[in-house]
């Protein structure tokens, strides 16, 4: 059992198209249709009818804490192994600015590439008692060889975690993450589940529209990124399209805030995000907010060069 695509999960909790989704049945859960959230206790009704052997959590576009305890509950009621996935989270788990499943849940898996900050790559966290099955799964179940160049890099990676300089950075990731929500909010947009409580946003632009068609998360992507903001198009929970169109968007504040933005910047963000999609939403040929902000967004970007030490 895992959340579905849709609805914030990822491709590898099992999709159709994913080798997951052909090797194992799945059942997916999905969020609230009101709140927009997890419900616990609709989840646990689900895992009584499925009886699933393994509960997957976490997500890739979903805005909100998951509560890794409570899924773990679930797991232990119906006698099921329960596995988060923290990808996205990692780095605010290691720092304590969202709950951490390690040692809640019985296995947790992670990229090293998302919010950790480090390489692309990937860890797997469990108890004893799974650790054999899990190793042995990996070699020579699937992998041959070590990379010990990435295994390098992910011990930097982890060191850099360890850092009270990399706790600051994922404060800031998750205060940045609220200022920019608060001005897409007071800009009229629409936030899925109302706000964040992480490192990314969810725009609903079903409402972003003045003719009959609502402004698609593809046109708004490709608009932005003209714009020089970059921001990836994003299912929503009620989805209608296809996730090659999609009516969402997914912004999210590690990236800026590794340059040394602050609440200042994301405001300044969120305001030409709603600029330019309100813009296009308006006159699908418009190119004159992604004119305008496309200059102030090369301003600011100068102000904060990926490498400080070069510039
Ligand atoms: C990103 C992500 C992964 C890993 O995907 P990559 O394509 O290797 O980056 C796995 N699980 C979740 C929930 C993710 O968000």
């Amino acid at each position: 059992m895992s959340q579905s695509l849709t609805q914030g999960g990822h491709l590898s909790h099992g999709s159709p198209v994913n080798i997951t989704g052909r090797w194992y049945s799945i059942f997916h859960y999905g969020v609230d249709p009101v709140t927009e959230t997890l419900d616990y206790a609709v989840i646990e009704d689900m895992a009584r009818i499925v009886k699933p052997q393994i509960i997957v959590c976490g997500a890739s576009a979903y805005p909100r804490e998951i509560d890794f305890k409570a899924f773990q509950e679930v797991a232990d009621t119906v006698g099921a192994r329960c596995m988060a996935d923290i990808a996205h989270i990692a780095g605010l788990c290691a720092t304590g600015y969202h709950n951490s499943p390690v040692g809640v849940v019985d296995i947790v898996t992670t990229t090293t590439h998302k919010t950790l900050r480090g390489p692309r790559g990937g860890a797997i966290m469990c108890g004893k008692e799974d650790a054999a099955a899990i190793d042995k799964s990996v070699f020579p179940g699937m992998q041959g060889g070590p990379l010990m160049h990435i295994i390098a890099a992910k011990a930097v990676c982890f060191k850099e975690a360890l850092t009270p300089t990399y706790r600051d950075y994922c404060g800031q990731v998750v205060k940045n993450a609220r200022a920019m929500a608060g001005v897409l909010a007071e800009e009229g947009l629409d936030l899925v589940s109302g706000g964040t409580d992480n490192h990314l946003i969810l725009l609903d632009l079903t409402g972003v529209s003045t003719n009959h068609e609502h402004l698609t998360g593809l046109a708004a992507e490709t608009a932005l990124g003209e714009a020089g903001i970059t921001v990836n198009k994003n299912t929503i929970p009620r989805e209608q399209l296809s996730p090659f169109v999609t009516s969402g968007l997914r912004i999210g504040t590690p990236a800026v805030t590794s340059r040394g933005m602050k609440e200042e910047e994301m405001k300044q963000i969120g305001h030409w995000i709603a600029r330019v999609v309100k813009d296009v939403a308006r006159d699908r040929t418009s190119k004159k907010a992604i004119t305008e902000v496309r200059e102030e967004v090369i301003a600011l970007a100068s102000k904060y060069p990926l490498y400080p030490e070069v510039a």
